[in-house]
């Protein structure tokens, strides 16, 4: 199983409560598991909540903040690590060394770039982390029909968009990424 999972997620809360209620489940449930969560280090919005959810269950929270943001995503300083960094790249660099998958939480535009960033790293062959989209209420379909589209275009491969695992809910985040991660050592329900 994967021992900890880096999550991107959106640093506001969004309209629906089922998105922050999503983000506390998945905070939770990591820390039951014995998985430390890898994050942003803020205390706002979807961030704010899971890493709340985590901590109140006795997991291991580390935070990866640049300097720059401390005050602006209002630094959670209740972590059981926060490592300031001194830029963007080094934060998404420094959580991509400290986790063995990435999750990926509904969200805005910096949950999209740290989500491009990885899976582009993985298209180029720099890793092997899995990508977990935690499709939660459908948020990311456009973005998946958009990925399709590009395959269908012919500007992305379909082994590209096959580097993306999609999930439904966030209770299906950690078998996911455990099964990506180590295919021949986890079951998978379906494989039976
Ligand atoms: P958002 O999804 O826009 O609410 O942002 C979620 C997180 O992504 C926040 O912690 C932002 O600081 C971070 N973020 C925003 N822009 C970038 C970027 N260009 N590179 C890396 N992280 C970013």
């Amino acid at each position: 199983m994967i021992k900890s999972l880096c999550v991107f997620c959106g640093s506001g809360r969004g309209h629906d409560p089922r998105y922050s209620q999503a983000a506390a489940r998945l905070g939770g449930l990591l820390a039951e598991r014995g998985v430390t969560l890898i994050y942003g280090g803020g205390n706002i919005g979807l961030m704010g909540d899971l890493a709340e959810a985590a901590l109140a269950k006795g997991g291991k929270v580390v935070g990866v903040i640049p300097e720059h943001l401390v005050r602006w995503e209002v630094a959670h300083l209740g972590l059981s690590e926060l490592i300031v960094v001194d830029s963007m790249h080094s934060r998404k660099a420094r959580m991509f060394e400290l986790s063995d998958a990435v999750a990926v939480l509904p969200g805005g535009m910096g949950t999209l770039d740290e989500t491009f960033e990885f899976l582009t790293w993985r298209q180029l062959k720099l890793h092997d982390k899995p990508v977990v989209v935690a499709n939660e209420g459908g948020y990311w379909n456009p973005l998946l029909a958009l990925i399709d589209a590009m395959v269908a275009e012919g500007f992305a491969r379909d082994e590209h968009r096959r580097l993306i695992t999609v999930v439904e809910r966030v209770d299906e985040v950690i078998d996911a990424a455990s099964r990506a991660l180590h295919p021949k050592l986890v079951p998978h329900p379906e494989r039976f």
